[in-house]
């Protein structure tokens, strides 16, 4: 009988030691599954740390907008004293260059005779082939156009009539502000044209002389 007891008391104690083992490794051991332990999915979080705090501190004034609204209304303040990007059009417009491609112009000579010698030239080297000329000699043997027209809806305003022209007579000028509510009226015949001339001419002629060193 006493040895009976001996080996169950040496058998149970085996078993705490066994026991006792395998929670020491569990709670050390990263390879938790080999040890056959349980894998504790949701760790629990230890008391709030104080780098935790820190942050806290840190992103709850982002979070509410505050830093952001702040470097916002610097910005605005700051642009309050500054010289204006925008214009305030069309009261105000900015300055063009004297190569600005514009509407198209036909012009005269200060006599009031038409500069274009029907060459035909601008009709030739126009890619969009916008250009429709017809031309006649006159009684003192001048050339001279009877049509002029421009589909200005097929202009790419590309300026190789105005380079290719001998006498300056076709040129685009420098106004911008022709936009119409029809097609029809973007179909420029020469009385159309040569009134562009007539009114831009200063403009013009301001222009072709600020750039003829470079033509
Ligand atoms: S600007 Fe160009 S596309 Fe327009 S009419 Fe002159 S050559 Fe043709
Ligand atoms: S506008 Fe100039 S290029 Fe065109 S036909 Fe007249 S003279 Fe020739």
């Amino acid at each position: 009988m006493a040895a009976l007891v001996r080996l169950f008391t040496a058998s149970r104690q085996a078993q705490l030691t066994g026991v006792r083992t395998i929670q020491a490794r569990c709670q050390s051991s990263v390879d938790i599954d080999r040890e056959g332990c349980f894998i504790n999915v949701n760790p629990q979080k230890s008391p709030l740390a104080a780098q935790d705090v820190a942050t806290i501190t840190e992103h709850v004034p982002k979070s509410l907008f505050i830093a952001e609204l702040v470097k916002g209304m610097s910005i605005v303040q700051s642009m309050m004293f500054r010289e204006q990007a925008t214009l305030n059009y069309p009261f105000e417009k900015g300055p063009l260059s004297p190569r600005f491609r514009g509407e198209h112009a036909l012009r005269r000579y200060p006599s009031g005779e038409e500069r274009c010698i029907a060459c035909k030239l601008c009709e030739a080297i126009c890619p969009a082939q916008a250009i429709t000329i017809e031309a006649e000699t006159r009684a003192d043997g001048s050339r001279r156009t009877t049509r002029y027209d421009i589909d200005m809806t097929k202009c790419i305003f590309c300026g190789f009539c105005q380079e290719a022209c001998p006498v300056d007579a076709i040129v685009e000028g420098p106004n911008f502000e022709y936009s119409t509510e029809t097609h029809e009226e973007l179909l420029y015949n020469k009385e159309k044209l040569l009134n562009n001339g007539d009114q831009w001419e200063p403009a013009i002629s301001a222009n072709l002389q600020a750039d003829y060193l470079y033509r």
